[in-house]
């Protein structure tokens, strides 16, 4: 499988990080090495001073589709689910200054806890409820109304591209709010009410 992610999908996230917004989806890859699942502990990297949080509403492809149509791109996922796209933002900033690639900020080790994924018959998908708390405190909350490009046509960008197959995850980006980690903190994340994730970063 693949982890795929949406980059600069909320006006306010672009703002608080002074970046441009993009006049189409920005997309990434993390592999399937940067999974951390069953609330596991997320071990600090000592690579990097500057470690964000970057919560994020998931879904889960569920049968293999390219050049999807965004009509057709809601039959290519059934669940959702939260996930953290844990960025070394120091080491971002060095490789966004001297235009390379990103992916040693954004595709380490344990980068991408994720919870179980939910129905999301459940929920509807273009407005759903998402925070993160860090250490009880609400740091990041999100809704998915907010989305520049919503889900479907976030299915519909990237298979123009990569060939979606099942168990591929795609993270959506992240709302305002992002902010450094350190070792102690806990993170819960929720959908709505429902506690998806909580885990010790160590
Ligand atoms: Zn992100």
């Amino acid at each position: 499988m693949k982890i795929i992610c949406i980059g600069r999908n909320y006006a306010e996230h672009i703002e608080e990080l002074g970046n441009e917004r993009p006049s189409e989806p920005i997309i990434f890859l993390k592999p399937d090495t940067a999974l951390l699942k069953n609330n596991d502990a997320f071990f600090h990297p000592d690579f990097s001073n500057d470690v964000h949080h970057e919560v994020e509403i998931l879904i889960k492809i569920k049968k293999e589709g390219k050049s999807i149509q965004k009509e057709f791109a809601s039959s290519y996922y059934e669940e959702i689910g939260l996930g953290i796209d844990f960025t070394a933002r120091d080491l971002q900033a060095k490789a966004k200054e001297k235009g390379h690639p990103w992916e040693i900020a954004k595709a380490f080790n344990g980068s991408a806890p994720i919870s179980n994924f939910i129905p999301k018959q459940d929920f509807d998908v273009k407005n759903i409820n998402f925070k993160l708390q860090k250490n009880g405190d609400d740091v990041q909350i999100g809704n998915t109304s907010l989305m520049i490009w919503e889900i479907d046509e976030i299915i519909a960008y990237v298979s123009r591209f990569i060939l979606l197959k099942i168990g591929d995850i795609i993270f959506t980006g992240t709302p305002k709010g992002v902010g450094p980690v350190k070792i102690g903190d806990r993170l819960e994340g929720f959908i709505e009410n429902r506690k998806m994730l909580d885990f010790q970063v160590k």
